[in-house]
This record gives structure tokens, sequence and C-alpha cells, in this order.
């Protein structure tokens, strides 16, 4: 008998576009993304040509509308996306979310629509990239208390400062840069959020950071002596560049959620495969309930997480607050994403830690993901501050 107790509005299935897309990427990353692995982990560097590829996809319009170039898929969309080019190594989701995720999305939110006229459809088409920089050597968490400064002089601001770890920080054409224009206003009012052409003499890039992991995807720093940014240049208005910050990196935390549950769920796919074919004791592994029972946690913690990555989207698309969601998605998924790959790589045995299982690559490329776009720490401070206010 069929049953009528599915309420009205209810619907836990992908609309057909977003499954064509969700196919799609798969296919690609499967094709042109998979076979650069190593590439990236010896050379350090994503293939010019993959990036054109990635171009010609559309990956780098993907959340944003079809006025501009965008896919026109919405927040939801992008999540799906992001999902599966999660699957591959992580420097291909951190070069889109840098450039989609945050970079470009603050100018997207709150830019003029002249701003965005300018700007927008050459960042969609992949032709200019686009970068996110608001921390600095002395303000990580604290982000509140920022140094770098705009002082109007005409019609434009000059910026003098520092930010550091700034992703694709190397290679990006423009930055979203939040700088203090009114000390005594502090975050509240004092902030403001500027679009900065970083090819001019004004803006100095540091040298590659070396770090842990994340081969294929660089950070540095950015030096501002004088840096010349005109006026009409603001994102939204004088002062309300923290209100930009905190709105643009609740869309970026969704989207690394997403990133988190796609990256697990392909490691989840080679811990099944392993745990078959792996014989110990006669059998294979996957009839021990010590490793069962790693694999069923695995799937239900990506399980949670993938539905709190859609609803968390479904909201964003509906234009209603979800602050509060995009933190638990980012604290919830970041740290399934670590544990999981640790699961994962025990049930490997002593192959995990091989380089040529990709999976130590996964691990080291994990641990990032419970710091940068505010630390756990500061995610919990977000939810608990919602809850009791
Ligand atoms: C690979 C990488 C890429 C990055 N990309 C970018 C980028 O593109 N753009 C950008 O602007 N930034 C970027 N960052 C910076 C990143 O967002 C910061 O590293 C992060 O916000 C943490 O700041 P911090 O490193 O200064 O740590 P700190 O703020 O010094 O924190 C150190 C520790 O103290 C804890 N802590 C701090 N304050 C509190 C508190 N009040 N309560 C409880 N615990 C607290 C933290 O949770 C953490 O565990 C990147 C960083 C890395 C490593």
């Amino acid at each position: 008998m069929a049953t009528t107790l599915v309420p009205e509005g209810l619907n836990f299935e992908l609309p057909e576009d977003l499954k064509l897309l969700k196919r799609s990427i798969r296919e690609f990353v499967e094709k042109e993304l998979w076979p650069l692995s190593d590439h990236l982990e010896e050379h350090d560097e994503i293939p010019k040509a993959a990036i054109d590829k990635m171009k010609d996809m559309g990956l780098f319009g993907l959340p944003f509308s079809e006025d501009y170039g965008g896919a026109g898929i919405g927040e939801l969309g992008y999540c799906v996306a992001l999902e599966e080019l999660g699957r591959a190594n992580s420097a291909f989701s951190n070069l889109i979310g840098a450039h989609c995720s945050i970079g470009v999305m603050a100018l997207y939110l709150d830019g003029s629509k002249d701003l965005k006229s300018k700007y927008m459809e050459r960042l969609c088409a992949g032709e200019k990239l686009g970068c996110f920089a608001l921390s600095e050597p002395n303000a990580g968490s604290d982000a509140a208390n920022i140094q770098t400064s705009a002082r109007r002089e005409g019609d434009m601001f000059l910026l003098n400062g520092v930010k550091h770890f700034i992703t694709s920080g190397d290679i990006a054409d423009y930055a979203t840069v939040f700088a203090v224009t009114d000390k005594a206003l502090g975050a509240r009012g004092g902030i403001t959020a500027f679009w900065v052409d970083l090819n001019q003499p004004g803006v100095k890039r540091g040298p590659k950071d070396r770090k842990m992991g994340l081969y294929g995807s660089h950070t540095c720093e950015l030096i501002f002596q004088d840096a010349k940014v005109p006026a009409d240049h603001v994102i939204g208005q004088i002062g309300t560049g923290f209100i930009t910050a905190m709105k643009t990196l609740d869309m970026g935390r969704l989207s690394l959620g997403a990133g988190c549950v796609g990256g697990s769920q392909i490691l989840l796919e080679k811990a099944i495969v392993h745990a078959k074919e792996r014989v110990q004791f006669g059998k294979p592994i996957a009839r021990q309930q010590a490793v069962q029972f790693m694999i069923a946690d695995i799937a239900t913690k990506i399980f949670a997480a993938r539905n709190m990555v859609y609803h968390g989207a479904w909201k964003a698309d509906r234009g209603e607050r979800f602050s509060i969601e995009a933190a638990m998605v980012k604290r919830y998924c970041s740290d399934m994403a670590i544990w999981v790959v640790d699961r994962v790589l025990q049930i490997h045995g002593g192959m995990g830690f091989m380089k040529e299982t990709g999976i130590e690559r996964a691990y080291r490329d994990a641990r990032i993901l419970a710091i940068y776009e505010g630390t756990n720490e500061i995610q919990r401070m977000i939810i608990a501050e919602e809850l009791l206010k």
C-alpha cells in the first residue's frame, strides 16, 4: 500500500540536474584528476593543462548565477559538485574552494552591481583567479584584531599590512582583502572589505609556505605597501567588512564539509575493497567483526555528514540564516574526515602507511580541515554563542 506519511515538501532526492552534475564531475575526477595524484605530490603543482580542463568543466563559476556566466546551481548544487571534487587530491578542491567558496564569494554576496559586472564573468570562466585574505600573523582565530589598514587618499584607498597563509596567494589575480578603516570602531564598523588587484607594484607575494600536505595547493604571505584600491572597489559598505567576512565563511564552511564527505566516501570505498581482498587467519579481514564495525561506523558518520551538508545548503538556498548549521557542518565534517582517514589507514595495516595507496597523503591532507576557515574550537564558540544568547 502506498504510504501517505511523507510530509509535502520533504524530499531527500536530488533533482535530476544535480544528479547529472554529480555524475559528470565524478567521471571528470576519475578520468582527468586521479591520474595526477603522484604528479602533485612530486612537483607540488597542478599542471596547467588540468586547470584548463577544470575551466572547460565550468568549475570556477559553480556557485554563481548564470547572469555572470556561473553554473546557477546554488549552494546545494555547489556542495554536490564539491563532494565529487573531494574524491580527488585535495589540491583541486582547495583551488576551487579558495576561488569560489570564499575569494569570489565575498564579491558575489556583497559587491556592487558595477563591480560584479566588471569582474565576475572572467572569474567564473577561470580566466582570472580570486583568493580570500583575512588571516594575519597576529590575527588568526581572533580575526577581528586584524592590523592591515586602509587609508583614503582622494578616490583611492592605500592598503598597508601583511596577510598570511593565503591559499592561492601565489597565483591569484585578485583578492578580497579585509582592512581596518576605523580603528576606534573595531570589528563592528571599523573593518572594510576591498576587491584588490594583486598584480600591482604595491603588492608583494611571499615565498610558498612549506606545508605538511596539500601539495599542489600553495599558501603564502601577501604584503601590501601602499597598494592602491579604487574607492569603488569597496565590497559592501565602509565598515561592513567583518559582516562580509563572516557571511562568506558561512558559505565556505558548507562546501568545505561537502569536500570532507566526498574525500571520506572514496576512502570508505577503498577500505571495503581492501577488507574483502586482504586475507589473514585464512579469511578476508572483512569477516572480522572489529573491521566490520570500523566500516559500519565510517559509513554512518559519512551518512550523517552528507545530510548535514545538504540541509545547510538547502537552508542557504532558501535565503534563511544558517550560521549555526554552517559551524556545525564545518566542525562535524572535518573531524569526521580526520577520523575516517585514520580508521581507513588502520584497515589497510602497513599498506596504509605506504605512499602507493594514497592513504598516507589523504591522512596528511585531512589534518588542516580542523584548522582553516575557522578552527573547530572557534566553530564550537559560534554554536554555543548562538544557543546561549
Ligand atoms: C593551509 C592553510 C590555508 C589557509 N588558507 C587561508 C586563506 O585562504 N585565507 C585566510 O585568510 N586564511 C587562511 N588560512 C589561515 C587559517 O584560517 C588560520 O590558520 C586559522 O583561522 C587559525 O588561525 P591561527 O593559525 O592563527 O591559529 P590561532 O588563532 O593562533 O589558534 C591556535 C589554537 O588556539 C585555539 N584558540 C584560539 N583562540 C581560542 C579561543 N578563544 N577559544 C578556544 N581556543 C582558541 C585555536 O582553536 C587553535 O587550536 C590558512 C591556513 C592554512 C594552514
